[in-house]
C-alpha cells in the first residue's frame, strides 16, 4: 500500500474577498495511498468538507496543488473534470442529494447511465448494490418514502456502483443506527481490501474509527496529526 493516489501540496483555500474572506485551509500537505481507508476528523468548521471537496474536484484551491490519479484537479478544465469525476470518483454528500422524482434503484443507477451503460444493466446492478446496503425490496421507493438512514444508504450505493477508484464520503454514517453503520463500513473496507479502492471519510462517529487505516486530525485549516 504505497502507491500515492492523492497528493495535496500546500493547499490553501480562502472563501470570499477582502473583509468577508474566510480562510478554510492553511497549507495542507497530505498523501493518500491506493487501497487506503483514510478518515478525517476534527471540530466543526476546521475545513474537512472543504478539503474533500477539493480532492473530489468540486472546489478549486486558492493556492497549492492537488493531484488525484496524477491529474492536477485544480488546473483541469471544467469539461475535462466532469468526465474525470464521473469515471473515477464517487461522492457521498452530507445532504444525500438524491433526485426526488427517481426511485431508489434509478438514483443508484445514475453514475452508470452517465458512463453510457443501458438502463436495464444499470438498474439491475443498482438492485444488487441496494441489497448489499440492506435495502432489498425498496428498489422502487421514492426518496420521500424512505427514512433518512435509508436515503443515506441509497446515496452510498450510488457512490459505489460505478466502482470508482476513489470514494469520498462526508459523514456517511450520520443517519445510521449502529448495526447499519457497521454494515456499511464493512462493505467499504471490503472494497478497499479486495478491489483496491481508496476511501476518504469525514466523520465524527467514533464507533467507526476502527475501520480506518489512518486517521488525520484537522484543526483550524491544518492537519495537526496523522495516526495509523
Ligand atoms: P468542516 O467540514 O470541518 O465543518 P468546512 O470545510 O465546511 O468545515 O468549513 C471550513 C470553514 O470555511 C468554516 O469557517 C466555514 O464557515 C467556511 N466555509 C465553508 N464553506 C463556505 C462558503 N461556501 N463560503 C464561505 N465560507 C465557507
Amino acid at each position: 500500500m504505497n502507491e500515492i493516489i492523492i497528493n495535496c501540496d500546500d493547499i490553501t483555500k480562502v472563501y470570499g474577498k477582502k473583509e468577508n474572506a474566510v480562510t478554510a485551509l492553511r497549507g495542507i500537505d497530505l498523501q493518500i495511498y491506493k487501497g487506503e481507508l483514510f478518515m478525517l476528523v476534527g471540530p466543526s468548521g476546521c475545513g474537512k468538507t472543504t478539503l474533500i471537496s477539493i480532492i473530489a474536484g468540486i472546489l478549486d484551491p486558492s493556492a497549492g496543488t492537488c493531484e488525484v490519479l496524477s491529474k492536477d484537479v485544480g488546473k483541469a478544465r471544467q469539461s475535462e473534470l466532469v468526465n474525470f469525476r464521473a469515471k473515477n470518483i464517487g461522492f457521498v454528500f452530507q445532504a444525500f442529494n438524491l433526485l426526488p422524482a427517481l426511485t431508489a434503484a434509478e438514483n443508484v443507477a445514475v453514475p452508470l447511465l452517465i458512463n453510457g451503460f443501458s438502463l436495464k444493466h444499470s438498474v439491475d446492478k443498482a438492485a444488487i448494490l441496494l441489497d448489499k446496503v440492506g435495502l432489498k425490496g425498496r428498489e422502487k421507493a421514492l426518496p420521500s418514502q424512505l427514512s433518512g438512514g435509508q436515503q443515506q444508504r441509497v446515496a452510498i450505493a450510488r457512490a459505489l456502483i460505478h466502482e470508482p477508484k476513489i470514494i469520498v464520503c462526508d459523514e456517511p454514517t450520520s443517519s445510521l443506527d449502529h448495526v447499519s453503520g457497521q454494515k456499511i463500513m464493512e462493505l467499504m473496507q471490503e472494497l478497499c481490501r479486495e478491489k483496491g479502492n481508496t476511501m476518504i471519510i469525514v466523520t465524527h462517529d467514533n464507533r467507526i474509527f476502527k475501520y480506518a487505516d489512518r486517521i488525520g486530525k484537522m484543526d483550524d485549516g491544518r492537519i495537526v496529526s496523522i495516526e495509523s
